[in-house]
């Protein structure tokens, strides 16, 4: 993902201004309780199983491009969508990176599920990770691949336990799930390298229109904290709203009635068609592009917060 916002608004000193301004707000409430109605349909994902697969993602190693470890994860994915009934398929292209003559070969995973029906939702992650960890602390460790078990694996994480829910209990609507390679191919210097697999998808499938989507990136952070995209808030507020309206019925805290910066990401493609698909994401990680994005950061109870807020919001059907 890229940011668009400056550094200084997710400062820590910023942050402790921020909190004591809604501090003060809360002690001047006077308001009635909201009344939250409940579930469309009751929540059953499972938050350890979807914990389970980002533990295994992180064991194969960093899903860097070029990597063995990749390829492994790659194939462990079509599996999982297999073993839920998924129609699998992958869209492979070239890309040829800004700074280089050498086509690199990329590969798209996409799982349908109740591939015959025609309203369609997306819902899509990244599975690459880095390879660098350019913010790393330790400047000798900044050639390094990432492990990416936030960046990278949560979302995956979550999609795949939705699909293997989906097989026993499906969703009223079709669903994609579409695992993009090359999100965070970029460097600095070279942005356009960046979410090479949604641009192409996005590109070799000029008539693909779900009715809307999702893309998940980092929302494993074990202290998650999921603000409103302020693209995805301003291209697609109907999206927005129906997401956060689902987090509340299942009661995932995580979900802050609030905007964060412009971020670009695996969402940015589909925006750009006028299609609506949002980005949920959490840009407050420390460990962002760092060797230490390892599983003990994330958390199983954030990744139920989203698993159980994204299909609530799928279960409302239209
Ligand atoms: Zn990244």
């Amino acid at each position: 993902m890229l940011l668009s916002t400056p550094w200084f608004f997710r400062t820590p000193a910023r942050r402790v201004v921020a909190n004591v301004f809604v501090l003060a707000l809360l002690f001047n409430c006077r308001c009635a309780p909201k009344q939250v109605p409940p579930p469309v349909h009751p929540p059953n994902f499972d938050a350890n199983r979807a914990f389970e697969n980002l533990k295994q993602l992180c064991d194969f190693g960093p899903r860097n491009h070029g990597s063995e470890s990749k390829l492994r994860a790659e194939k462990w994915i079509q599996e999982r969508l297999h073993e839920a009934g998924a129609e699998v398929s992958l869209h492979e292209f070239d890309y040829t990176p800004v700074q280089s003559q050498n086509a690199e070969h990329f590969t798209n995973i996409i799982g349908r599920i109740r591939p015959t029906v025609e309203h369609r939702v997306m819902i899509g992650t990244h599975y690459d990770t880095r390879s660098w960890a350019d913010h790393d602390p330790n400047k000798e460790l900044r050639s390094t691949p990432i492990i990416g078990a936030n960046d990278g694996a949560s979302g995956v994480a979550v999609l795949l336990e939705m699909a293997r829910i989906w097989k026993s209990d499906p969703p009223p609507v079709g669903v994609d799930l579409i695992f993009f390679d090359g999100e965070d191919f970029g460097r600095e210097g070279a942005e356009d390298d960046y979410f090479v697999g949604s641009k192409a998808w996005a590109r070799d499938h000029p008539n693909y229109k779900p009715v809307w989507g999702i893309v998940l990136d980092m929302i494993g952070d074990s202290s998650l904290q999921i603000r409103k995209e302020r693209i995805s808030a301003e291209k697609a507020p109907r999206i927005v709203q129906r997401v956060w309206e689902a987090a509340e019925r299942v009661r995932s805290t995580a979900f802050v009635d609030k905007k964060s910066g412009a971020v670009s990401d695996d969402h940015t493609p589909f925006l750009d068609k006028g299609l609506p698909v949002i980005l949920l994401i959490d840009i407050d990680y420390p460990p962002y592009h760092t060797t230490r994005d390892l599983p003990d950061k994330c958390s199983a109870e954030s990744l139920g917060q989203v698993g159980r807020a994204v299909m609530e919001a799928i279960s409302t059907q239209y």
